[in-house]
């Protein structure tokens, strides 16, 4: 009995000791530890509040406790393998085909407790972009939950790593004889540069771009961000994002460095969210600011319909004013934070509170983008990479520790995205922006072709070449068209020439890109307007659209 007193004790010591390590409170990225492991904030939640709920999702809780324990069983399941114990290139990597939900959060923890990387693969992909990003990741594994296990067609399967789990199921006991790489009781020591997750994004070559962030980096934003909203462990938080969206690092990590639980949205259930987070009594509201919209058009947000909720976090997308005014009377004891970032700065790297003295982008009717979080900075620069003073137009760039490692794969376009300035590595976002005289900065739209759809990021040139591809015709262009109070609602493709059979085209476009990037509508056009350059205009195009509109 003392005995076992005595390891309590110990135990719990040695999860305060971790949590020294690996809290911001005392020390600072880079020099505060040697512990990166994401998984490591919900193994020390295990040991000291190990009932508390981590998870909610349908009507499944798991603990921390029973979190922490599934998410070891796997990544014991994972190194027992002799095809894991083999694998000597670092750093292993883990793919997840699997829907938002409690099977792919112990799946992706797993993956993160055992030391590898996780790669989320969206499951509403089609086929050819599956393997297209099998193709690119060498991953050691994958592993699949009962809705991901239906993509696993004889073409997907053929290019699956050695190792495939189903998440779902009950670990097989096949391979326990094999003995254990290392001590799982706790999750494996990852170093501040090991690789920790690479997500997808579009790409305007036509093919995704994985992009990679370290540990160190995702470490650096959980820390700073909780401090930031001043997360606590009493906080019940929103998830509204698939794994495959960068959003969802801050919804689950935030909220299990801080002990919190994460009560995940289903995904039949978006239109009512509000009712959703009224039941569950939520006090953190993580969404695009997309939802407020979707939410006002069906009058689901009433005065002060949201009480309980004391921090909403706003990103991905520009905040109209009109929506995080709306949100403020809906939830009026919630404190509103818009949050920018580009994926390949770790989730978010600004961040403005809005309030009635908050600053607002003149002219676009959006809350400014704000300042840059701990550990991140943000400069405007000219096209030759030099910085522009206060008050003139330039592109925003990103420097600091939340910097991605690069693109999987593609060294030559991570030279060029990621350009040393000054001696000093920076992220160029594509973003025009200024930083106003009292430090603030606005995000002023992009310099590409890269559009949000429902805070989805979208290339309009990978769209293109799949229209060039599927209609053979060189003269294609995609444009975001709708707009509802500025934001694109859909997409509408263009194609040159002799009248083309819709239906047929839709088909295959969905067989090439994902759902949100297939345009609504497809527009035969005799001649496509051109530019002074000799590109498709898409401005001409745009045009064209809201002719027909009026
Ligand atoms: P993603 O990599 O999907 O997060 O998309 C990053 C891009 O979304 C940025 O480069 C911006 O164009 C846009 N974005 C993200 N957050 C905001 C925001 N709060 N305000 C304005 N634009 C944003």
């Amino acid at each position: 009995m003392r005995l076992r007193f005595f390891f309590d004790i110990s135990n719990f010591y040695q999860g305060l000791r971790r949590l020294a390590r690996t809290t911001s409170l005392r020390f600072q990225y880079p020099e505060m530890s040697d512990d990166f492991n994401l998984a490591s904030a919900v193994w020390l939640h295990s040991r000291v509040t190990p009932h508390a709920t981590a998870i909610a999702y349908k009507n499944q809780t798991l603990s921390y406790e029973q979190y922490a324990c599934r998410a070891r069983d796997l990544a014991e399941r994972l190194a027992r393998s002799s095809d894991w114990q083999e694998r000597t290139v670092k750093p292993l990597k883990v793919g997840i085909l699997a829907s938002r939900g409690i099977d792919a959060c112990v799946a992706m923890l797993g993956a993160c407790w055992a030391g590898a990387a996780y790669i989320p693969i969206g499951l509403k992909l089609p086929q050819d972009r599956i393997l297209a990003i099998l193709a690119a990741c060498e991953l050691t594994a994958l592993i699949a939950d009962a809705e991901g296990a239906q993509l696993l067609t004889d073409a997907v399967l053929a290019a699956c790593p050695p190792i495939l789990i189903r998440a779902d199921q009950v670990p097989a006991a096949n391979n326990k004889d094999q003995p254990l790489t290392g001590n799982l009781s706790e999750p494996v020591q990852v170093a501040a540069d090991d690789l920790a997750y690479v997500i997808f994004t579009s790409g305007t070559t036509g093919e995704p771009k994985g992009v990679m962030i370290s540990a160190g980096s995702a470490q650096n934003y959980v820390k700073t961000i909780v401090n930031t909203l001043g997360l606590v462990a009493t906080d019940r938080a929103l998830e509204t994002c698939e794994l495959s969206f960068d959003f969802s690092v801050h919804n689950m990590f935030a909220t299990w460095q801080a002990g919190a639980a994460l009560h995940i949205l289903p995904a039949s259930l978006v239109m009512n969210a509000v009712k959703f987070a009224r039941n569950a009594q939520l006090t953190v509201w993580n969404s695009v600011p997309s939802l407020v919209g979707m939410l006002q058009q069906i009058k689901a947000l009433q005065h002060a319909c949201l009480p309980d909720l004391r921090i909403t976090v706003f990103g991905g997308e520009a905040l109209p004013q009109t929506a995080a005014l709306q949100w403020q009377d809906a939830a009026p004891n919630a404190k509103i934070f818009n949050l920018y970032g580009p994926t390949e700065a770790t989730v978010f790297c600004l961040a403005q509170v809005f309030s009635c003295d908050a600053t607002i982008t003149a002219g676009r009717g959006v809350v400014a983008i704000g300042t840059a979080l701990g550990g991140c900075e943000a400069i405007v620069v000219d096209s030759q990479g030099a910085e522009v003073p206060d008050g003139m137009i330039g592109e925003l760039a990103i420097g600091g520790v939340q910097l991605a490692q690069g693109y999987l794969g593609q060294p030559k376009l991570t030279i060029q995205k990621f350009p040393m300035l000054n001696g000093k590595r920076w992220y160029l976002t594509g973003d025009f922006a200024v930083r106003d005289l009292s430090g603030v900065f606005h995000c002023l739209g992009r310099i590409d072709n890269q559009i949000k759809v429902s805070g989805y990021r979208i290339e309009l040139e990978e769209i293109d070449a799949a229209l060039r591809q599927i209609s053979g015709q060189n003269l294609v262009g995609a444009v975001a068209w709708p707009f509802v109070d500025g934001a694109a609602k859909g997409i509408v493709g263009f194609v040159a020439g002799s009248p083309i059979d819709h239906a047929e085209l839709t088909a295959a476009l969905k067989q090439k890109l994902p759902p949100y990037m297939v345009p609504n509508r497809v527009v035969n056009l005799k001649v496509i307007p051109l530019n002074s350059s000799g590109k498709v205009d898409r401005r001409a195009l745009a045009d064209l659209l809201k002719i027909e509109s009026t």
